[in-house]
């Protein structure tokens, strides 16, 4: 395909050298250079090739019209179909109308340029895009720029001879224009204005990048959630240099929000007036965006109102169409405009976070599903396990003891042959539903094996776990099963280190106190007996002491006592 980029490139090899640039960049590099126009109103000859689109914002029209305004003549290029052949150019008649010319349509390419010739100012920046080269997200495209007036005349030059060809009715009128303003200089006030603004653009992208390398690079290395959404704020912050950002991810249903949220030069505190303040717009975004799902963006201004705006930009969470939370910066600087690139990085970054969570939680939901019983919801053995474990360890170390109580329903082979295995299951579950409504936060209850369950009771001496499982056995003999009736269990109480001195030592005297009970009429308790040289080697604990055994063997053999 013939186009600007392409000509100049051949013509101009050793002059021209082209940079990728992503496509919002490339946008952002179009305003400067319209910007040197507005700005200086300088009267020149701009003419652009406007990139395809059906639609235009009230922002494209306004900024067509500007230039249309300021300059000595503008030209726009633009697709048979593009909106602005039907959109008023100019308010009124005394303006200059820029013109349109109408350009030949080519199915995946299409160049973007912008050529403005003065005799104090010349410059041109001219690209192509291909969609074939990859979608939206690839490495963007090659972009050329230059301030030469020789290489800009070469353009228009070029230009002319297309306009000739393809719309010869404007041909004439494109020639006058462009004859009237022949680049002859270039002010070196002017380019440099420019080219500052230029590589502080390219900077400032570089930046963003690392930014959301970093942010990705925690996402990969962290499922602590906080952790990653800590690093988002901080990184999003300061790549946008915004006085403050926050990032709020709505809970899963019945938990809390998780809220995140970072301030330049480190100000707001926990609970201080600045983080009430940010939370409070943070709430309000989230009501806002989580019906809208659209980027809200409010720029400052640089008129008198200028000191009440605080620009703030908010973008919204979204997964599979469900709206997950809100990421916001704010701004202090009541003259700053968000640029599209920068709206461009919250949107990358919070789809980042979105996938972040969403990772996050089905690993918690795993692991969870790993450690549970699916009947009953309580933990499983392996959980117990290691729970006790954790428990023991902590014990020993706090000079505590921990309890143990190991329960098994009576004659469940019974109610599983006359009710059947449902009414079974229906039983074990709401056996499950008893113990955690009857414990405490700190202690565990697992599904120890069919219709056997454990419960650690971490601090607990026997006593007191003797009086939790009396609690316990009550419950379960008095509350009425549907389609059963009524159920009993037999308990076995151990405790650490009364009874044992290790793990596997703690859980065979619970289940031989178990098996006691279950021996000795069922529906009741047992704790066995005490050796008196475990009490005496390991820590004092106040304790219910009953007969010692000789033998040291024997400790285990459990007493009946029934409470
Ligand atoms: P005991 O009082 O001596 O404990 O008698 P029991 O009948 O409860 O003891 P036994 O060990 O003979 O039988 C346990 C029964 O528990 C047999 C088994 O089918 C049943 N069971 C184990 N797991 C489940 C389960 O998940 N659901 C149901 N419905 N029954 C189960
Ligand atoms: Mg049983
Ligand atoms: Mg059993």
């Amino acid at each position: 395909m013939h186009t600007l980029y392409h000509a100049l490139l051949q013509q101009h090899p050793r002059q021209l050298t082209s940079v990728r640039c992503a496509e919002q960049t490339i946008a952002q590099l179009h305003r400067y250079f319209e910007d040197v126009v507005l700005e200086n109103n300088l009267a020149a000859l701009v003419i652009e090739s406007l990139p395809l689109r059906q639609e235009r914002s009230l922002r494209d029209l306004a900024r067509v019209r500007e230039i249309g305004r300021a300059a000595h003549r503008a030209f726009f290029f633009v697709g048979a179909k593009d909106a602005l052949n039907d959109l008023p150019l100019c308010t009124n008649e005394k303006e200059r109308e820029p013109v349109l010319l109408r350009r030949v349509e080519h199915e995946t390419d299409f160049e973007r340029f912008v050529v403005i010739a003065d005799t104090r100012f010349s410059a041109l920046l001219a690209s192509v895009h291909s969609e074939e080269d990859g979608s939206e997200g690839s490495g963007g495209d090659e972009v050329i720029w230059t301030f030469e007036p020789d290489i800009v005349y070469s353009a228009l030059e070029y230009l002319m001879a297309r306009v000739t060809a393809e719309r010869p009715f404007q041909a004439a009128s494109f020639s006058r224009a462009v004859r009237s303003s022949m680049p002859k200089a270039t002010s070196l006030q002017l380019t440099v204005s420019v080219t500052t603004k230029l590589a502080r653009l390219l900077q400032e992208q570089a930046g963003r990048e690392i930014a959301v390398n970093r942010i990705a690079t925690a996402i990969r290395n962290s499922l602590e959630l906080d952790s990653v959404l800590q690093t988002t704020v901080n990184e999003v912050g300061r790549a946008l240099n915004a006085q403050d950002c926050a990032l709020r991810v709505i809970g899963e249903a019945g938990k809390e929000p998780l809220t995140n949220c970072y301030f330049r030069d480190g100000q707001g505190g926990e609970n201080s007036v600045e983080e009430t303040e940010l939370l409070g717009d943070l709430e309000a975004y989230s009501v806002r965006l989580a019906g809208r799902f659209k980027n809200y963006v409010l720029d400052g201004r640089s008129d008198d109102q200028a000191q009440h705006i605080r620009p703030v930009a908010a973008v919204p969470l979204i997964y599979q169409e469900r709206f997950m939370g809100v990421l916001m910066v704010r701004s202090d600087d009541s003259t700053r405009i968000w640029q599209e690139t920068e709206i461009l990085l919250l949107r990358t970054v919070a789809d980042q976070v979105t996938v972040a969570v969403n990772h996050a939680r089905l690993f918690a939901q795993t692991q969870q599903q790993a450690l549970t019983d699916g009947l009953t919801g309580c933990f499983n053995r392996r959980f117990f396990e290691m729970q006790l474990e954790r428990d023991m360890h902590l014990a020993t170390r706090m000079r505590q003891p921990v309890s143990l109580i190991l329960l098994d329903v009576d004659h469940f082979k019974r109610v599983n042959d006359t009710f059947g295995h449902d009414a079974g299951d229906v039983a074990l579950r709401q056996l499950a539903e008893s113990l955690r409504q009857e414990l405490r936060g700190v202690d565990t209850a697992a599904r120890y094996g069919g219709e056997e369950f454990a419960v650690i009771l971490p601090q607990a001496g026997v006593e007191g776990a003797v009086a939790v499982a009396e609690r316990l056995r009550a419950r379960i003999e008095r509350t009425e099963v549907p389609g059963v009736g009524f159920i009993t269990a037999s308990f076995g109480v151990a405790t650490y280190p009364l009874h044992a001195t290790s793990r596997d030592m703690l859980v065979g005297t619970a289940d031989r106190a178990l098996y006691t009970a279950k021996n000795t009429g069922r529906n009741r308790i047992c704790t066995p007996q005490i050796d008196a040289t475990l009490t005496d080697s390991m820590f004092d604990i106040d304790e219910h002491v009953t007969e010692t055994p000789d033998a040291p063997e024997a400790q285990a053999e459990p007493s009946s006592i029934t409470v």
